[in-house]
């Protein structure tokens, strides 16, 4: 039976700890903000973006949410960007994902600048997590290395195979695992004889949105499996990718879906924000 990674409880023990600094900082007369972009009307995109809200509030983060129409234009968009990034009262901006396909959203995101990239997608802070600076790292990436450190599961020389390999997820992933000494390979679609990686691995990283994908006949006993995946089954439950009945049995540790990754990630963003706005009073850039 494997120990079940709690990242409900370990995301509320982040944000009760984030309240305390964001408290600290309001003292100093400085209310970190969060502006949160949506463009379009997808339903998954409105509950996510509930549930950041719902964080901020908790945190004691100021929370903005600009609502673009769906016909918007790659100028307009661009243009919300460029006035968020000089106003001095937001300190994070977050594009949420997906925009409608006649926006390019990488443009988009490289338009934000560095200082406020709570998301970690901009250039320049992947360019820098890759030579290992310091900087924004992906909420969802950073929530899981997060959870090792808490459970104590040292990566140092062991085998991680992420599935995925998505710029928000699984490319993250790559680095943040071999800054922990770990051996990563990378698997994706076009990977052939998949289970030949999962089978050795001492830990695996799902992130690929299938249900059920990653079955108790594709580990080996004692692995740590963390899943990402959040899908609907064929009863509309919400599930992983991971048979989770079948290789929990044959796990060391496991993540739930729901109760997993997704609060970790949330709570990442909110610590992310926090981070941002220190960086920005520190270096004085936007005072
Ligand atoms: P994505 O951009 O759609 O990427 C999916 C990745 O899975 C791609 O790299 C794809 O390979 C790979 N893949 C798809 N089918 C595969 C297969 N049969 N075998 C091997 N690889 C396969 O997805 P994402 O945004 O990273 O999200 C992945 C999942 O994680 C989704 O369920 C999403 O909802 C969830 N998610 C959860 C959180 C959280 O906080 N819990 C955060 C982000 C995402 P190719 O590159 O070759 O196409």
């Amino acid at each position: 039976m494997a120990v079940i990674i709690d990242g409900k409880l370990l995301a509320k023990k982040i944000r009760a700890d984030l309240k305390v600094e964001c408290d600290e900082l309001k003292k100093e007369g400085i209310t970190p903000k969060l502006a949160v972009i949506m463009v379009g009307d997808n339903p998954a995109s409105k509950v996510y973006v509930r549930n950041k809200s719902r964080a901020c509030n908790e945190v004691g983060i100021e929370y903005q949410e600009y609502l673009l129409d769906g016909k918007i234009s790659q100028e307009e968009l661009l243009d919300l960007i460029k006035t968020l990034n000089k106003d001095k009262t937001i300190n994070g901006i977050l594009l949420q994902s997906p925009i409608p396909e006649h926006l390019n959203i990488n443009e988009a995101f490289k338009t934000i600048t560095y200082l406020k990239d709570v998301d970690g997608f901009t250039p320049s802070s992947v360019g820098k997590l890759c030579i290992g600076e310091d900087t924004f790292v992906s909420c969802t990436p950073l929530g899981i290395i997060k959870m090792f450190e808490e459970y104590n599961i040292d990566l140092n020389g062991k085998d991680v195979v992420i599935l995925g390999r998505s710029n928000i997820v699984g490319r993250p992933l790559i680095q943040c695992c071999l800054q922990k000494n770990a051996t990563v390979t990378i698997c994706h679609s076009k990977t052939k004889n998949i289970e030949e990686h999962t089978k050795r691995a001492d830990v695996i990283i799902s992130a690929i949105g299938k249900p059920k994908f990653v079955t108790a006949d594709m580990v080996k006993d004692g692995v740590v499996i963390i899943d990402v995946g959040i899908n609907r089954d064929k009863n509309g439950k919400l599930v992983g990718d991971v048979d989770f009945d079948n290789v929990e049995k044959k796990a060391s540790y496991i993540t739930p879906v729901p109760g997993g990754v997704g609060p970790m990630t949330i709570a990442m963003l909110m610590n992310n924000v926090i981070k941002a706005t220190k960086e920005q009073y520190k270096e004085k850039s936007i005072l």
